[in-house]
C-alpha cells in the first residue's frame, strides 16, 4: 500500500473498508483475523508513517463518506468523506468550514484528528480540528464512545490523536456563511519582506510568501475580506493552482536536465517567478471565496514537500538563516529545490494538545521540489536546521522526522499524550511503529 504521491509503502497483513460502524467494532475485536496495529486511513496523503499499519490491519474510511446532516452553524459527517466534495456541497449552500486549508484529498476523519493548517484569516484558529465541536468513535477496546464540548479536554485531546486513540467515524464540524477574499500580490526584496515581518500584527492579517532563496525575492500574497460581494476571478484561481501545481514542476523537471549549473538555474528561477508574478497580477483585486481555495488537489504526484513551522515573532530571522542555508547547502553538495519554497501564516490555536501554533501564530516553512536526486540528503540537514531554530514539525507533513527532534519540538506535551495514550490503549492496539518511536 503506499500513499498518496507514492513516497510511503506500508504492507499490512489486513485491509477493510467498512460500510458502517458495526463493521469497524467486528474489526478491533477481532485480533486473530485482524493483526495489530489497527491504522485508520483516510486519502493516505500524509508525508509520513503515520497511518502505516506494516503487518497490522489498515481500516480505509473510504466507504464511510456521507453528509449526515446540515444544522444551524454546523455540518455533520462521515470520516472517509473527502474534504474538498464537503467543501463544494458547503459552498452550494453559501456555506464554508470555518477554517480553510488549501487544495487537498484529505478526508475528514484526518482533518478532524491531526494537524490541518488553515491559512490565518483574523479572528479564526489556524486548524481546522478547533472546528470539530463533536466526534464519534471507536475506542481500541472496541467501544462506542461519544465526545463533545461537554468533555472540553477530551476533544482537546482527539483533536490531535492521528487514530491512536479510536478510529472516528462521524464529525460535527462548525461551518460559517461564506465570504469572498480580496487578493494583493507583491514581488519584493527578501530585506523589504524581513522588514514587513518585524513589523506585522499578526493577529490582523493573512499571509502567503513564496520565497525564492537564490534570487533573494518573495512573493508576498495578501488576503482581505472583499465585502462588496462574492469574488469573480474563480477561474484564473483555478487556472493559477494548474499551473503551478502540475505545469511548473513538470517544466522544473525539464529544465533540470540542461548540464550547465549556470544556465539551467537561471532559467528554473526565471521561470517560476515569471509564473508567479503573472497570476500574482491576474488575481489582484476582487479574488475567490475561501472554499474555492479547496479544490481537489490537481497536483503532480512527483512534488514532495515538507513542513516545519516557526513562531510568527522570531520568522524574519528564521527566513534569513533559510535563505543561507538553501546557500550553503547548494555549495556543499550541489542540491537545491527546483520549486520556490512556501510559507503561509497561521494563526494561533491551543484548541488541541499537540497544536504546533499552541504559544501564538506561527508561520510555516515548506520546501517543495520533484524529488530530484539530493532531496533526501536536503531533508536530513533541513531538519537539523529547523530542529536547532526552534521549529516544530507536524507528525503527518515533516519527512524524515527523528524522536529527539519530535521531543526538542514538543518536550511535555508529548510525554502528556503518551502517558493519555498508554491508558486508553494499554494493548497497543491502534499503535504503529512510528507513533511507537516518537513517543517512547
Ligand atoms: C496534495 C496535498 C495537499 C495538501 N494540502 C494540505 C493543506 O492545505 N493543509 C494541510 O494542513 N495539509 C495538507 N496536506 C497534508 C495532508 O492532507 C495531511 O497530512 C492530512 O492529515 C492527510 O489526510 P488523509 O485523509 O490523507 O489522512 P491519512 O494520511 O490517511 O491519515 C493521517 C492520520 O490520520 C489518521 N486518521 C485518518 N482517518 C482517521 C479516522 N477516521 N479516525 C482516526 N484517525 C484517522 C491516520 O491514522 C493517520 O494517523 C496536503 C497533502 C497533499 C498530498
Amino acid at each position: 500500500m503506499r500513499n498518496w504521491d507514492g513516497s510511503i509503502t506500508s504492507r499490512p497483513a489486513a485491509r477493510v473498508s467498512p460500510a458502517n460502524v458495526s463493521e469497524i467494532i467486528a474489526v478491533i475485536t477481532n485480533i486473530k483475523k485482524y493483526p495489530s496495529p489497527v491504522r485508520a486511513v483516510g486519502a493516505f496523503s500524509s508525508s509520513t508513517r503515520c497511518a502505516a499499519a506494516d503487518g497490522g490491519t489498515v481500516v480505509d474510511m473510504g466507504k464511510m463518506n456521507r453528509i449526515l446532516e446540515y444544522g444551524e452553524g454546523y455540518i455533520r459527517v462521515q470520516a472517509g468523506a473527502r474534504l474538498y466534495e464537503v467543501a463544494r456541497e458547503l459552498q452550494k449552500r453559501g456555506l464554508e468550514f470555518a477554517a480553510s486549508p488549501g487544495p487537498s484529498v484529505m478526508s475528514m476523519g484526518s482533518a478532524a484528528c491531526g494537524a490541518t493548517l488553515a491559512p490565518a484569516m483574523p479572528g479564526q484558529s489556524g486548524q481546522l480540528s478547533s472546528y470539530a465541536v463533536a466526534m464519534k468513535l471507536v475506542t481500541p477496546a472496541g467501544e462506542l464512545l461519544e465526545v463533545d464540548n461537554s468533555k472540553p479536554e477530551l476533544l482537546r485531546l482527539l483533536r490531535c490523536s492521528y487514530g491512536l486513540l479510536g478510529l472516528v467515524y462521524e464529525i460535527t464540524l462548525l461551518v460559517r456563511p461564506q465570504r469572498a477574499l480580496k487578493l494583493r500580490f507583491d514581488q519584493l526584496p527578501l530585506n523589504t519582506v524581513l522588514q514587513l515581518l518585524t513589523a506585522l500584527d499578526y493577529n490582523a492579517v493573512s499571509l502567503g510568501l513564496q520565497v525564492f532563496p537564490f534570487r533573494k525575492r518573495v512573493a508576498v500574497e495578501h488576503r482581505g475580506e472583499h465585502t462588496a460581494g462574492r469574488g469573480s476571478r474563480r477561474l484564473v484561481w483555478r487556472l493559477q493552482r494548474w499551473v503551478l501545481q502540475q505545469l511548473q514542476p513538470h517544466l522544473g523537471e525539464l529544465l533540470a536536465r540542461i548540464p550547465v549549473n549556470a544556465v539551467r538555474y537561471r532559467l528554473i528561477d526565471g521561470l517560476n517567478q515569471a509564473l508567479n508574478t503573472g497570476f500574482g497580477k491576474a488575481l489582484s483585486g476582487a479574488g475567490v471565496t475561501t472554499g474555492d481555495r479547496i479544490v481537489r488537489w490537481p497536483g503532480n504526484k512527483r512534488v514532495r514537500q515538507t513542513v516545519w513551522v516557526f513562531p510568527a515573532v522570531s520568522f524574519a530571522g528564521v527566513l534569513n538563516e533559510y535563505v543561507d542555508f538553501c546557500r550553503t547547502h547548494f555549495e556543499s553538495c550541489g542540491y537545491r529545490c527546483n520549486l520556490p519554497t512556501a510559507c503561509e501564516l497561521i494563526a494561533a490555536d491551543n484548541e488541541s494538545l499537540l497544536s504546533v501554533s499552541s504559544d501564538g501564530p506561527v508561520f510555516t516553512l515548506e520546501p517543495r521540489s520533484t524529488a530530484d536526486e539530493g532531496w533526501n540528503d536536503f531533508l536530513v540537514d533541513f531538519n537539523d536546521f529547523c530542529s536547532r531554530l526552534g521549529g516544530r514539525p507536524l507528525f503527518n507533513q515533516t519527512r524524515g522526522l527523528s524522536r529527539d527532534q519530535a521531543r526538542r519540538a514538543y518536550a511535555g506535551r508529548l510525554a502528556n499524550f503518551s502517558n493519555l495514550r498508554k491508558k486508553v490503549d494499554p494493548h497497543d492496539r491502534l499503535l504503529n511503529a512510528f507513533f511507537d518511536q516518537i513517543l517512547a
